[in-house]
């Protein structure tokens, strides 16, 4: 059956005024000549559902989903990925050419693609992982690390309660106190921040490395700025280091080829696009 609807999609959120997914569609649609449309869309909580069972109708082809909707879009999908069930939230959804929904969460490919190219030659399975945050975004790394083969990984969260949540649902996750969390780096290989603390407006992550190996990788999801006082305080040790950009533009590329059927590439030009001013 042949497609014939318009290229466009967009993202849901609220709030979305913040989006620099736009940015990045904007720029895959030049690169690849298409005449494609990528929107943020502002919806409310309460209306979501109306929302997401209208836009198919008006000819989308999908939509990004981010907070606060990504566990209801999983779960007013007609089908899912095990990637989505596994993290229990939906970040991209394809409404397909026969009326129908399906849900993906690419964070975890997000997070895996942006580690293996941001550090190449670490693997998550050289040792223990420690992770800070127990939100959304913390639950797709600690599906990335267990696909990857980490052999423990060690959660730490403000509200212990909810790092004990997130743990019992991912098998060899312990859960250590966040006060504990600079002790717990000692013998690791990777610590990811996903927390939003680091992020402009936010108070600062507070974290003594002086425990962490020398081969310690360090990855930050917070991208807004781009060198977080976490990614500055690992470079001043020696420390390898990832941004979180990378994890942005890698979670978005199934999404483009789900909806619009071209493979965009993840480059220094996308980069620049999203950065730009
Ligand atoms: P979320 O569900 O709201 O979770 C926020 C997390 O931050 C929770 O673990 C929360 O702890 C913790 N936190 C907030 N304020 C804190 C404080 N003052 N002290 C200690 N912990 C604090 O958010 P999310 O969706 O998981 O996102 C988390 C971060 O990842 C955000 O900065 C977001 O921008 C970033 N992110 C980046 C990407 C990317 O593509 N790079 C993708 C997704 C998310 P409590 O449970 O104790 O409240």
């Amino acid at each position: 059956m042949t497609d014939d609807r318009p290229l466009v999609a967009g993202v849901m959120g609220w709030p979305i005024g913040h989006s620099r997914s736009p940015r990045l569609f904007d720029h895959w649609f030049r690169v690849h000549g298409m005449a494609g449309r990528y929107v943020p869309l502002a919806v409310r909580p309460e209306d979501f559902a109306e929302v997401y069972r209208a836009l198919p109708r008006a000819g989308f082809r999908g939509v990004n989903v981010t907070v606060p909707h990504k566990i209801d879009a999983l779960a007013r999908a007609d089908r899912a990925t095990d990637a989505a069930r596994a993290i229990g939230a939906a970040n991209t959804i394809v409404f397909e050419a026969d009326g129908s929904i399906s849900a993906d969460n690419t964070d975890a490919y997000g997070v895996a693609r942006n580690l293996a190219e941001g550090a190449p030659g670490w693997s998550a399975a050289d040792g223990p992982a420690v992770v800070l945050g127990a939100g959304g975004a913390a639950r797709a790394v600690l599906f990335a690390l267990r696909e990857a083969g980490a052999p423990e990984i060690r959660l730490a969260n403000r509200t212990r309660e909810k790092a004990e949540v997130l743990a019992a649902g991912f098998p060899g996750v312990t859960v250590v106190d966040w006060d504990e969390r600079a002790g717990a780096l000692s013998g690791t290989a990777t610590l990811i921040n996903a927390t939003s603390l680091g992020m402009t407006g936010a108070a600062p992550l507070e974290i003594d490395l002086g425990a962490a190996p020398q081969g310690m990788l360090v990855n930050d999801l917070v991208y807004t700025p781009l060198a977080t006082g976490l990614i500055t305080a690992a470079r001043a040790r020696g420390l390898r280091t990832v941004d979180g950009l990378g994890m942005l533009l890698h979670q978005a590329r199934p999404a483009f080829r789900a909806w619009f059927g071209a493979d965009p590439a993840v480059d220094g030009a996308l980069r620049d696009a999203v950065l730009g001013p």
